[in-house]
């Protein structure tokens, strides 16, 4: 199968309304392009190098979606270059985020990265920081940021009835933050989970934005 039978296999067994990002780290940009001719538009980089060097080459109405861990080094590099940024696991980088847009004049769309797999390596919140996080009312400080919903990931798992947990426990968060009217969030409605093995999981369990690798591009070198 190639990439384009891939992804348009995908996108016909996607409903409506959940958006689909091309989680195209370590592929090359030439099979970037063979999903961008196919009609995509959102990828998915995890390492800032690797996608500032991929939109500088490719066509410039790609949707940049980071999803790996951000170190704090790296910021300023990539504020810019994103539609969004999916993996903000911590105050600080939260903060980092929001100073290095300030000074170079964007306002940085985000996501807050929930932690509910059992694996110890996940980054992210627990649900409880996160909870606390706006409760705390921390956003209300940002200057040019906007925090636009909550990224998860489930337990490397075969076990489905765990997968289908962890992303209850992540939708649950994430309607427990939308939900809270008093917070007076606007924008806060991007549900990010499911990846290759469980995206028809994750969409059943509410995710509005699917993030997908392997299934599109095959394995990773
Ligand atoms: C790599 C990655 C994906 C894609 O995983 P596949 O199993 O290849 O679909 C999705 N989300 C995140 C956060 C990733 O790091």
């Amino acid at each position: 199968m190639s990439v384009r039978d891939n992804l348009l296999r995908i996108k016909s067994e996607v409903p409506q309304g959940v958006e689909l990002v091309a989680v195209s780290k370590f592929h090359p940009a030439e099979v970037i392009r063979e999903a961008y001719d196919a009609g995509q538009r959102m990828f998915g980089e995890s390492r800032v190098q690797e996608l500032v060097a991929k939109a500088t080459i490719l066509p410039h109405d790609i949707r940049w979606h980071f999803i790996g861990h951000l170190q704090t080094n790296k910021v300023r590099q990539l504020i810019g270059k994103t539609a969004l940024i999916e993996s903000v696991d911590s105050i600080r980088l939260l903060n980092l985020i929001d100073s290095e847009s300030q000074k170079a004049g964007v306002v940085t769309k985000v996501l807050m990265q929930v932690h509910v797999a059992r694996e110890e390596t996940k980054f992210g919140f627990y649900p409880e920081e996160l909870l606390d996080f706006f409760e705390r009312r921390e956003f209300e400080n940002l200057k040019a940021t906007h925090i636009c919903g909550v990224m998860g990931m489930a337990s490397n798992t075969d076990d489905l009835d765990r997968v289908r947990e962890d992303f209850r426990s992540i939708a649950t968060i994430f309607h427990s933050i939308a939900g809270n009217g008093d917070l007076g969030l606007r924008g806060f409605d991007i549900l990010s989970m499911g990846m290759s093995g469980d995206w028809e999981i994750a969409v059943e369990e509410g995710a509005d934005l699917i993030r997908i690798g392997t299934a599109i591009f095959g394995e990773r070198q």
